[in-house]
């Protein structure tokens, strides 16, 4: 579902995952996740629902302003994305109040299996350390880059494979190369851990 989707990745915006998921499941648990009963809840009871969030002030209110927006301009639903074609969704899902392109693609790419391979913080590190993507890479030069490399229907192998080397071998401040499955192929890797 979308607005689910949608609502899940604002809350992982600059915070770990691990805290953004119990966020989320705060939310789920007080409130039903609809454009409608966003766009009305009390702002302060969806900061308490978040609150273990990071920056949950500016996220309850970028909630409640997104909520709005959906209802006013969509009726309260995403399902252009089902539609549309790929460029013209993702052109009205970055036009959403604090959603950007990585979240647009987020929910292209979960909600639809559109081609399109969302560039979070773990692909943004890992590819580039794995020589798949330039060192000095924009937000939208990586995405192309790993695009080009692999087959649309590996888009979303990839992006979960890639995160999950983040997250388990290759942290932004702790690369574990010696038990690092790909280790023989990493341009970066490093021979003490
Ligand atoms: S070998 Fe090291 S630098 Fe390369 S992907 Fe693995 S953990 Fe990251």
């Amino acid at each position: 579902m979308p607005f689910r989707t949608l609502i899940r990745t604002v809350l992982s915006q600059a915070t770990a995952d691990v805290t953004s998921d119990r966020a989320f499941q705060n939310l789920s648990e007080r409130f039903p996740i609809t454009p409608t009963v966003l766009a009305n809840a009390d702002a302060k009871e969806i900061e308490e629902a978040i609150r273990v969030a990071g920056l949950y002030r500016n996220k309850s209110k970028a909630i409640k302003n997104l909520s709005q927006v959906i209802l006013d301009q969509f009726d309260g639903a995403l399902d252009f994305i089902y539609t549309l074609p790929v460029e013209e969704a993702r052109r009205k899902l970055v036009g959403l109040p604090g959603v950007g392109a990585k979240t647009a693609d987020v929910v292209l790419l979960f909600c639809t299996e559109s081609p399109v391979i969302p560039v979070d913080t773990h692909v943004n590190r890992v590819s580039r350390r794995l020589g798949l993507a330039p060192l000095d890479g924009n937000y939208e030069e990586i995405r192309e880059a790993l695009q080009n490399l692999y087959q649309p229907k590996e888009y979303l192998l990839v992006h979960l494979l890639l995160i999950s080397l983040g997250r388990k071998y290759c942290m932004a401040r702790r690369i574990l190369c010696r038990s690092c499955p790909v280790n023989t192929m990493c341009p970066s890797r490093k021979n003490s851990d």
